[in-house]
């Protein structure tokens, strides 16, 4: 079972970890990964797409956000953050399996419509996430939150490890174990989490080193930085996946590289939460630390389009280091290859083998114009937003077609929306 993406106008994507552009190109897909690039490759039987007025791209990979968290999307989003978090914390701890849901699959209709293959998902009841990810069939990284301030760690252990063997040959969704951030999870539970990943083989993913609070919080209790204080616990590993990292010193940007710790820049909701500080985005690459990019929630961003996301990032930094030496190659590198990477699969790429996730935009969106090969990465990263995606597949299935989903997922969309607006309606000033 196969498809053959015929006479693309470009394809962009990574070839033998190299960014190559390639007019004309005509992509083939064979059982759910890459068969081959050229007409060479071209094989029988398969279904043609064509794809002429369009340009081929990898699927992008939000590497942190919270689906569920549609459910506040614009909800005291002008207040300071201590009042905005208790307002959740209060809608938080009445939330059921259908509401997460629901406001899951808003999230979920709005990734794959602008361009989403895959994200790593932070929230409460998981399971609900998993459902939504199965019937739309992009891949997500999955599990429940230890978060000691919120819920029993024993309870939480015991939901990781049914869901881990629930989930464990799937091939769209793979079980992490999520840790809110080392000022809601006591000392005991970060060992026991230690453990639990040695044991069941599974990736760690945690906020870390977002706020200055967090930091001088970390330092008084322990006398040391939060990356060191994961690190005396064993929690440093290649096997961590550290988000935010703002207020972070250089000796810890060494103790993550040493380990081959992955990192997740969230440039739009450090921004917009205030929290401040510096991913130090050049001295990680520098360090050879694999950077992936998350959009955060729905509360915090608000959008979860990745084409901002990586505009957001190149600008962000550039702000910050006062030069262009972030370039739009390592933000594409990042929200590509690197996530994949991140997730444990081989994909972002166009070599043979790697996984069919793969993106079509209309190259005669406004947007693109004027369109060139020089300056087609410049148009991707810095012009078009994920309005312009035409087509979506995952695992060499089609789960997105603008012209045959488009109206049928908005009308989707604002069922959702009203049913958040039920819940979330009491919850209102
Ligand atoms: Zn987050």
């Amino acid at each position: 079972m196969g498809y053959v993406l015929k006479d693309c106008d470009y394809a962009i994507s990574w070839i033998n970890d190299e960014l190559r552009i390639i007019k004309n190109a005509t992509v083939v897909i064979e059982d759910g990964l890459i068969a081959g690039i050229g007409e060479g490759a071209y094989s029988r039987g398969f279904e043609n797409i064509d794809c002429k007025d369009h340009i081929l791209m990898p699927g992008l990979v939000n590497a942190h956000t919270h689906t569920p968290m549609s459910l506040f999307r614009g909800f005291f989003d002008d207040a300071e953050l201590p009042l905005w978090l208790s307002k959740i914390w209060n809608v938080e701890r009445e939330l059921n399996h259908n509401i997460v849901s629901a406001a899951s699959e808003l999230s979920i209709i709005e990734m794959i419509m602008s361009g989403t293959t895959a994200f790593t998902d932070q929230y409460f009841y998981p399971q609900a996430t998993a459902e939504v990810v199965l019937k739309y069939g992009l891949r997500a990284a999955l599990g429940p939150p230890f978060m000691d301030t919120m819920r029993d760690p024993k309870q939480v252990e015991n939901e990781l490890r049914n869901f881990a063997s629930e989930y464990a040959s799937s091939q769209l969704i793979r079980p992490i174990i999520n840790v809110h951030s080392v000022y809601t999870v006591g000392r005991d539970t970060l060992l026991r989490i230690k453990e639990l990943s040695d044991e069941l083989n599974l990736p760690i993913h945690i906020h870390a080193s977002e706020t200055r609070d967090e930091v001088y919080e970390i330092k008084s209790k322990h006398g040391v930085f939060p990356v060191e204080y994961l690190n005396a616990l064993g929690l440093i590993s290649s096997n961590l996946q550290l988000v935010h990292l703002g207020w972070v010193t250089n000796w810890e940007l060494g103790i993550i590289a040493k380990a081959g710790a992955k990192v997740i820049h969230a440039p739009t909701s450090n921004m917009k939460l205030a929290t401040a500080g510096h991913f130090p985005m050049r001295e990680l690459m520098d360090m050879g630390v694999i950077i992936g990019i998350g959009t955060d929630g729905p509360a915090s961003n608000n959008s979860l389009d990745m084409f901002r996301e990586m505009k957001m990032a190149v600008l962000l930094q550039r702000h910050s280091y006062w030069d262009v030496g972030i370039k739009a190659h390592h933000v594409f590198r990042a929200a590509t290859i690197n996530g994949y990477t991140i997730l444990g699969l081989r994909g972002g790429c166009l070599d043979r083998g790697c996984v069919a996730d793969v993106v079509l935009l209309d190259s005669k969106n406004p947007q693109l114009q004027p369109l060139r090969t020089d300056n087609l990465l410049s148009n991707i990263v810095y012009s078009v937003d994920g309005s312009s995606v035409d087509l979506v597949l995952v695992n060499g299935r089609l789960i997105y077609e603008k012209s045959r989903d488009y109206y049928a997922l908005r009308e989707r969309a604002v069922r959702l929306g009203k049913e958040i607006n039920e819940f979330i309606g009491r919850f209102l000033p």
